[in-house]
């Protein structure tokens, strides 16, 4: 396989990560490839069908022009500040310039122990790979920016959870893997050489608009409020929105015990991790705010007049919320079909929220079929729907039904559906994975005989409620 390595990040200080290579597996096999993401890559996808494919997405053999390495980060852990972390169980193999012009890193996800490990075993089980790789392609097709899989390779060996399970690797592309806590972890030690170079870095990589930290601020705050307005719009919860988690390009990263709602409840927390639902679905924006003060925390070092820089930030920091309102109203009035929402709009949206709550409505159906008579049935009391929905009609634009359905997928990965999958892998099966995988990444074409069953929710007994970082 020929990969057009161009390797940026290995040209940093070395402080700012450690070459490793990945620990190869016994017999390792492909599950799935995306070709369509392989040619952003400037890879021809029929080498994905090479005999070596699952060589090197297990990460078996080295590809020429890679340069593998592990990268060092910080992080608040639901607001705990950890002090060291990093690619415990990543490697990344390294960057292409993909056909898009964008630059745009190749990493491999359970490639085995690496300085950061701490007691971790470097590894992933097949579980959380499928989750990932479904969960990501299905936000990448609904127009959320997200990392995304490029392959899933089975390893042959069993990793050891509380039981014993299959490992796999899952190839994952970013624009960069550079989070929040990358620029905390060299702050926080006063490494200024890094912390200069990681922000130079960014700025050209990620925002060659930028003329400073202060500009890279107001920049990466407009990207983060735009992308949880997304997430609110789809029912999603990303489960642990911890600072070394939050990706500076502004992509969705690390799908962990992340899930989709399915019946609307604004306090929904699916993490079994998350007692006390700090990052609730309705948390999501005050969190994003406050991982954002973070950032500014870090970038202050730079800054020559210190209290001048505080001053600035904090104002920064506290635009967010206005510039999250402002997406998350475009994102629902599209999802309204209004064509210029105004502030007016906001409380008819929020009033069919609180209906849809109250009514345990499927946030996921109700927004698909709103125009259709069947949306009442997602409401218990009919006559409080027809209320609204008179209420919205005069604010429906004339062109409301393409708005609509541009704006609300029929097909989201359902909980209960990515648990079938998994189960199934387990055996061998990867038939529903391929199913599913193919309905998720095709989330606003018309319902079908083969996709209807995607859009079902689910049966109080098909419900997941939990679910597991699964590392
Ligand atoms: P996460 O909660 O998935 O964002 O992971 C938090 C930290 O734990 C990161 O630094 C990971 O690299 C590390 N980590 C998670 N799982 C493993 C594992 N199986 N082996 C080694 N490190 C891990
Ligand atoms: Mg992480």
């Amino acid at each position: 396989m020929r990969i057009p390595f161009d390797n940026s990040y290995a040209q940093l200080p070395p402080q700012m990560y450690t070459a490793q290579l990945p620990t190869p597996v016994k017999a390792p096999q492909v599950i799935a490839t995306n070709a369509a993401l392989a040619t952003i890559l400037g890879i021809d996808p029929a080498d994905l069908a090479a005999p070596d494919a699952a060589q090197v997405f297990a990460g078996n053999h080295i590809p020429d022009g890679a340069a593998p390495l592990a990268q060092v980060y910080a992080g608040h852990q639901f607001g705990n500040w950890n002090p060291q972390l990093g690619d415990g169980r990543a490697v990344l193999l390294g960057e292409v310039v993909s056909t898009d012009g964008i630059r745009r890193d190749i990493q491999l996800k359970g490639a085995g122990p690496t300085p950061y490990s701490r007691s971790g075993d470097g590894r992933a089980w097949l579980g959380p790979v499928m989750r990932e790789y479904l969960v990501s392609e299905a936000m990448h097709a609904m127009g959320v920016p997200t990392t995304r899989a490029l392959a899933a390779v089975t390893t042959g060996e069993d990793v050891y959870r509380e039981e014993r399970l299959p490992g796999a690797v899952i190839s994952r592309v970013a624009q960069s893997h550079i989070r929040v806590g990358t620029f905390q972890f060299f702050a926080s030690r006063g490494d200024m050489q890094a912390l200069q170079a990681l922000t130079d870095h960014v700025i050209a990589r990620h925002y060659p608009d930028a003329t400073g930290p202060a500009d890279l601020l107001d920049l990466v705050i407009a990207r983060y409020a735009k992308l949880i307005a997304q997430w609110m719009g789809l029912g999603f919860i990303h489960g642990v929105m911890n600072t070394d988690n939050v990706s500076i390009a502004g992509e969705t990263i690390d799908y962990g015990p992340c899930a989709f709602m399915d019946g609307f409840h604004p306090d929904s927390v699916f993490s079994a991790i998350d007692q006390y639902g700090r990052y609730a679905y309705s948390n999501q924006p005050g969190i994003g705010t406050w991982n954002m003060a973070q950032f500014a925390t870090a970038l202050i070092p730079l800054m020559p007049d210190r209290d001048a820089a505080i001053e600035d930030f904090t104002a920064a920091v506290h635009r967010m919320p206005a510039l999250y309102e402002e997406a998350w109203l475009s994102v629902f009035g599209a999802k309204l079909g209004i064509a210029n929402p105004v502030e007016e709009d906001r409380v008819l949206i929020t009033d069919l929220l609180d209906l849809m709550a109250k009514n345990g409505a499927d946030f996921t159906n109700t927004f698909a079929n709103l125009d259709a008579a069947n949306a009442r049935d997602q409401f218990i009391n009919r006559d409080a729907f027809n209320t609204w929905a008179a209420r919205w009609q005069p604010r429906k634009a004339a062109d409301a039904a393409t708005i609509m359905a541009r704006a609300n997928p029929q097909i989201i990965p359902r909980n209960h559906r990515i648990e079938e999958v998994i189960q199934a892998s387990r055996t061998g099966d990867y038939a529903p994975f391929h199913a599913l995988l193919a309905a998720v990444t095709a989330p606003y074409a018309p319902l079908t005989e083969t996709t209807a069953q995607f859009a079902r929710a689910p049966s109080k007994d098909e419900m997941v409620t939990r679910t597991f970082c699964g590392t």
